[in-house]
């Protein structure tokens, strides 16, 4: 007898197939029957995106099929933001539940993620290829000269390294759900029936961005910056005047990035019109220093209204993927490549 409420707590388990594999796409995205399961859906994204809405349910075949919904408009709106987010979202509930998981459902799990493990009296044994492939964004502690590794596999306790155990699952849950929302192929009619929510999830991603505050940047990496502002940078620096539109896109995004006023006040300086006294009171103004509003940076749809868009002239591919709505996460994006490279 499959457990359904197994199954509502990890949707991702084989065995799901076996019991809900007969139901029709277009029925779950249509039917009456499946609202409860669009509604906890769009809520667990919307969750993702940070909006404090609640996604629990008793429901335990709509959770389950609330996470099928889910990994179809994460594969339509293929954003990585939105992925990461909601990788994350579901990876913090796991590493909940495995601390007090029974081993053979660990096992279930590990199965699901195609993890070469298996259980030895009270030890969990990974092999070691998927260990390191699971440890990769986790500290010094997980590195494998600190394990135990006899005959090709880590060995952890389930009673005194539980803690070790649900981490490094967690671990491998992203890496299994980056792989399946990419090779994925959503249902052609998804936006035809989920097109309002579909566009409340988009517009709510592009005021999350928008309301970036310098401290989630970090380090500034100018190799980062989108060819649009590199664009407004370059023409300073060959000494042109630029339009009112290209100050304030440059202004509000390196304000965003976390760039200090002086730094923003030294690009400025290069302009040939440079009024010390204006600039300031523009910087000042525009980061909110003089008001309250402090102001975000533009969308890329805007960003061609003012013709400040330079994606065809440069082709970069990033700025031609269908998520690319916002400067911010051309460099937010791009950064992290950059990073993961160790370009500066
Ligand atoms: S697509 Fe967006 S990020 Fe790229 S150049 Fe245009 S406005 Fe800038």
């Amino acid at each position: 007898m499959i457990d359904e409420k197994l199954l509502a707590k990890y949707p991702f388990l084989k065995k799901g197939t076996l019991l809900f594999g007969n139901l029709l796409v277009e029925d779950i995205l249509s039917e009456q029957k499946f609202s409860e399961a669009r509604r906890i859906a769009i809520s667990q994204i919307e969750k993702a995106l940070g909006v404090d809405t609640r996604i629990f349910s008793n429901d335990y075949e709509a959770r389950y099929l609330a996470y099928h919904i889910s990994r179809m408009v994460l594969s339509y709106l293929h954003d990585p933001i939105l992925i990461n987010r909601y990788a994350t979202l579901f990876r913090d509930l796991i590493e909940k539940n495995i601390l007090k998981e029974e081993p053979e459902i660990i096992m279930e799990i590990m199965d699901a993620f195609s993890i070469d493990s298996r259980i030895e009296g009270k030890n969990l044994k990974i092999s070691v290829m998927d260990y390191i492939s699971m440890i990769k964004r986790l500290g010094e502690k997980y590195s494998l000269v600190y394990q135990k590794v006899n005959g090709g596999y880590v060995s952890f306790n389930f009673d005194t390294e539980r803690d070790m155990i649900a981490k490094v699952i967690r671990e491998a849950y992203v890496n299994y759900f980056r792989k399946d929302i990419e090779n994925l192929k959503p249902p052609a009619e998804i936006f035809e029936f989920l097109k309002d929510d579909i566009e409340k999830i988009k517009a709510l991603r592009d005021e999350k961005i928008s309301s970036y505050s310098p401290g989630e940047f970090g380090e500034l990496i100018p190799h980062a910056f989108p060819p649009c502002i590199k664009s407004i940078i370059a023409s300073i620096e060959r000494g042109e005047n630029i339009s009112h539109n290209a100050r304030f896109s440059l202004v509000t995004f390196l304000n965003q990035i976390g760039m200090d006023k002086e730094g923003i006040h030294s690009i400025f300086q290069r302009v040939p019109d440079f009024d010390e006294k204006m600039t300031d009171y523009q910087i000042s103004h525009i980061t909110g220093e003089k008001g309250k509003t402090v102001y975000s940076t533009p969308k890329c749809s805007t960003m061609e209204l003012y013709n400040l868009c330079v994606k065809n002239s440069v082709n970069d591919p990033l700025c031609f993927k269908e998520w690319m709505t916002h400067p911010l996460i051309y460099y937010r994006i791009k950064k992290k490549s950059k990073v993961s490279q160790g370009s500066k």
